[in-house]
């Protein structure tokens, strides 16, 4: 398999090792396949197995016994899919939210890349975080040689348990730091960081940047295994027959997610509807309604803070090819009133507690079914633990909630290693890299 840029109108293609160590493509656009291959052998497998299956049609340059390895270490802790009724719950990894799935994966495929393109130097991850990602980065990434990772938050927006999970991390290759502003002005400190060749240069002896965020497409192929593997538990439970639909609705932020599932239909995988949930900044459901993308507007600061985001840059690989199927795709968006009243709702009824960017899922979900009569079995994306935030979710609930998992218990307890704040995003790489 090889890979394209989405803005090359030569379509040069590289390998999969080389698009995973580069991230974006050098035209500043993403790397998408050439071609999806078809695959029909996804019942009676194990996660790993199924993984395996996938990624053996993607990452084409690597071995078998390479990705063999590589999905046996990522997993070996914490495998974080679990599919509950008509949740399929990617939150049972090493931070508590999806980004585990592809992310406690995406190093190991990262060394080998490197090793594989004959790359001797340190590869130095530069991540901007909502919240997620950057625990997720952080845990994937600790002591694994070869890698470093910087990763930058705002200091005043994140939850209490993000930020304790990125300050008391214990990895000896991970600088951690915030910074005074929003969101968008750490992600774009971090793309002024890649834009600027003169930068980059002064450390390109020693030194490659590289992108751990779902622009690479090492982070995004992970994710088509679930939507493979929930189908197939459907199968084997009794619930469906092979070659029924199945709906997915998802709460979407960047676009990743969602995509993968895109992915998987494109692969033979029978799903019927793609339902695009957002929060407020309603972008992409605007999108979908008009065919019309403007993210020229006012951001929002919502309760599914990993979805408040304006540019979507996933997108980019559905619309940047000719014949995409935006037929496949429904949306819709939910408020913060709909979200409290759902999580609510649904503990009520069910006793069962959901997550916020869940819940903004569960309610274009249900409003979806309502409205279209689609009888289609739907699943609902469900992308974080409600311990991580735990705030918002039990003032919908009106109760503590139980036990926390054990990923976070004892984090209150942890020493905090990375108390930094960082005024300027590269003066506080060149100090680290300086004087390592
Ligand atoms: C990142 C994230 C999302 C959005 O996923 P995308 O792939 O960016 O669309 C949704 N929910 C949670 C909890 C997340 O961390």
């Amino acid at each position: 398999m090889k890979y394209v840029s989405t803005r090359d109108p030569q379509r040069i293609e590289v390998s999969a090792a080389t698009a995973i160590s580069r991230g974006l493509a050098p035209d500043g656009g993403l790397y998408v396949p050439t071609s999806f291959p078809q695959f029909k052998e996804y019942l009676g497998k194990s996660y790993n197995e199924l993984a395996h299956a996938v990624l053996m049609l993607y990452l084409t340059d690597f071995s078998e016994g390479e990705l063999q390895e590589a999905i046996g270490s990522a997993y070996r802790h914490y495998q974080p899919v679990r599919l509950n009724g008509d949740y399929l719950e990617l939150y049972h990894g090493a931070t508590l939210a999806f980004k585990d799935v592809a992310l406690q994966l995406f190093p190991h495929l990262l060394t080998a890349s490197l090793k594989k393109t004959g790359v001797e130097k340190t590869a130095v991850i530069v991540t901007a975080t909502s919240g997620d990602t950057g625990p997720a980065v952080l845990a994937g990434i600790a002591d694994v040689p070869g890698i470093k990772a910087f990763v930058f938050y705002p200091n005043n927006g994140v939850s209490p348990v993000q930020r304790l999970q990125m300050t008391t991390n214990e990895g000896k290759n991970v600088h951690v730091f915030g910074i005074e502003g929003n969101f968008d002005d750490a992600q774009n400190g971090v793309k002024d960081i890649f834009a600027d060749e003169a930068f980059k240069e002064k450390f390109s002896s020693d030194y490659l940047f590289t992108s751990a965020n779902s622009i690479n497409i090492g982070r995004l192929l992970p994710q088509v295994v679930y939507y493979f593997y929930s189908y197939a538990q459907l199968v084997e439970s009794g619930r469906i027959q092979d070659g029924e639909p199945v709906n997915y609705v998802v709460p979407t932020g960047n676009f990743g997610n969602i995509l993968a599932g895109y992915y998987a239909k494109q692969m033979g995988l029978p799903i019927g509807k793609l339902i695009c949930a957002t929060n407020k900044n309603d972008v992409l459901d605007e999108f979908f309604k008009t065919g019309v993308y403007n993210g020229d507007r006012d951001f929002h600061l919502t309760l599914s803070p990993s979805m408040d985001i304006l540019i979507s840059s996933n997108l980019e690989r559905l619309t940047s090819g000719d014949g995409a199927d935006l037929g496949t795709f429904a949306s819709g968006s939910a408020t913060d009133e709909q979200t409290l009243a759902k999580i609510q709702e649904v503990f009520r009824e069910t006793g069962y507690v959901i997550d916020p960017h869940t819940a903004v899922a569960k309610t274009v979900a249900d409003r979806y079914q309502l409205e279209s009569g689609d009888k289609t079995l739907t699943l609902v994306v469900s992308t974080a633990a409600p311990h991580k935030f735990s705030e918002t979710v039990e003032t919908a609930i009106g109760q503590k909630l139980e036990r926390s998992p054990e990923q976070i218990r004892g984090l209150h307890e942890k020493q905090v290693l990375h108390p930094g704040i960082a005024n300027d995003l590269k003066s506080a790489i060149q100090e680290v890299l300086a004087c390592s």
